[in-house]
């Protein structure tokens, strides 16, 4: 919706626009009931209550590998990278071929469902890993309105997924038609290609780069680079939202209090020692300023930090928004919920849990709620970046454009003070 000014209204017009517009339809995503079955960790198995692992609904015709149209899984043994684990240049290209070592693919039962798999066998990594990505693909093609073309390689088909690569060591890499996964801490137990946050953030490079288009070189690869990071670990975030066992969880451990370290806002979480770590969390106070050294070590993941902390704090004050509107909180309770964002606040903590206690449903919907539109705005955000190029400040412009458009700015204030905090300026132009 165009503005005249081209300048956000302010909040009196935005709640006049509320009553007179309606907001136009919002599909809710849903996995396909009728899908074939498959068995996850919706969590990565080091998170509590996520030992063992779900049902999952997979839509389409799911053959041998398990493979579709699209993608598919080879076991490959004994494989080199694709890329170069020391500093990530392609060393050699998918397809793998059928001449070199592989285990056979995995058959469906004969029912045409894969949750027969028994977990810890090289099978069940191959059906979970395959599981994974068509998850992450499903929800946010659904986002985006439209299908993505996973490989562009002339030759190459469909998406190829290795899911044990022991000699990568600890990571996971996608690349041009190809995801392949290590171990955690190189553990044989903990394979990557069964931890969905980082299946899903390899997805997420391959998303954005059909999105946004492919990183520029020079002085901005590095901008889009860290983004992508940040980027990636939200397509992970959303993805993992979509599962029930996940909303339901983050509920009974926060007690509807999302601003927290939660398994929510650890993302990639694995097992380490007598405890366990998470990869990255979303949940903290990283400032521009504060990660500049970043750049000069040429170190994208910690620069990227400002930009998924914003978000996951846009996220969080959007599903407090839904909570204040259905009732279920107070704004004066939101409000200094955000406020005491950063500190660990008993007071409120106590608030929270005896309002959920109230109707721990309309929490749990209340986060689907905004989920939807957190990803709606993302994906507008991202298409709007291929033509404006990205920098921390176009991308987080762009997401207040696209709030602009699909919400009338309901969360314009959200957006503006959260990037705000974390030194990233937000420009809005006309549209
Ligand atoms: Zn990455």
């Amino acid at each position: 919706m165009p503005v005249s000014a081209g300048t956000e209204p302010r909040s009196g017009l935005t709640l006049k626009r509320r009553h007179l517009i309606p907001p136009p339809p919002r599909k809710r995503f849903r996995f396909d009931e009728h899908g074939a079955r498959f068995l996850i960790y919706p969590q990565p198995m080091a998170a509590r209550g996520f030992e063992m692992p779900r049902l999952a609904r997979i839509s389409g015709t799911i053959g041998p590998g398990p493979s579709d149209r699209r993608m598919y899984v080879v076991d490959a043994l004994r494989k080199d990278p694709y890329r170069d684990p020391d500093n990530g240049d392609p060393i050699w290209f998918p397809p793998y071929p059928k001449s070199m070592p592989h285990n056979d693919p995995v058959p469906p039962a004969a029912d045409g469902h894969f949750d027969h798999l028994e977990p810890g066998t090289r099978e069940f990594s191959a059906a979970a890993a395959f599981a994974a990505a068509h998850c992450a693909f499903e929800v946010w093609e659904h986002y985006l309105g439209r299908r993505l073309r996973l490989v562009t390689r002339r030759g190459q088909h469909r998406l190829e997924i290795v899911p044990r690569v022991t000699k990568i060591g600890d990571g996971a890499w996608s690349g041009e038609g190809f995801i392949e996964c290590g171990f955690a801490n190189q553990n044989q137990r903990q394979p990557y290609c069964e931890n969905i946050d980082v299946v899903a953030h390899e997805c997420g490079h391959i998303i954005l780069k059909r999105v946004i288009g492919r990183p520029p070189k020079g002085r901005r690869e590095f901008d889009r680079r860290s983004h992508d990071e940040a980027g990636a670990d939200l397509v992970a975030l959303i993805c993992v939202l979509h599962f029930d066992s996940v909303v339901n969880a983050v509920m009974a451990q926060t007690r509807g209090k999302l601003y927290s370290l939660n398994i929510l806002s650890q993302i990639g979480e694995y097992r380490q020692g007598s405890g366990h770590r998470a990869i990255r969390t979303a949940f903290q106070g990283r400032t521009m300023a504060s990660v500049s050294r970043a750049r000069r070590a040429d170190n994208k993941h910690l620069y990227a930090q400002p930009l998924l902390g914003a978000a996951f704090d846009i996220l969080v004050e959007m599903y407090e928004d839904h909570l204040v509107r259905r009732g279920l909180i107070d704004r004066d309770l939101a409000r200094r919920s955000t406020r005491a964002a950063a500190k660990r606040h008993s007071g409120i903590r106590r608030e929270f849990a005896a309002r959920y206690a109230l109707n721990p449903d309309g929490f749990a919907d209340s986060l689907r709620d905004a989920t939807a539109d957190f990803a709606y705005i993302l994906a507008l955000a991202w298409r709007k970046s291929r033509r404006t190029g990205v920098t921390f400040s176009r991308v987080a412009s762009n997401i207040a454009a696209a709030d602009l458009r699909l919400n009338q700015g309901r969360y314009g204030q959200t957006i503006r003070r959260a990037f705000k905090k974390r030194q990233i300026g937000v420009r809005l132009s006309r549209p």
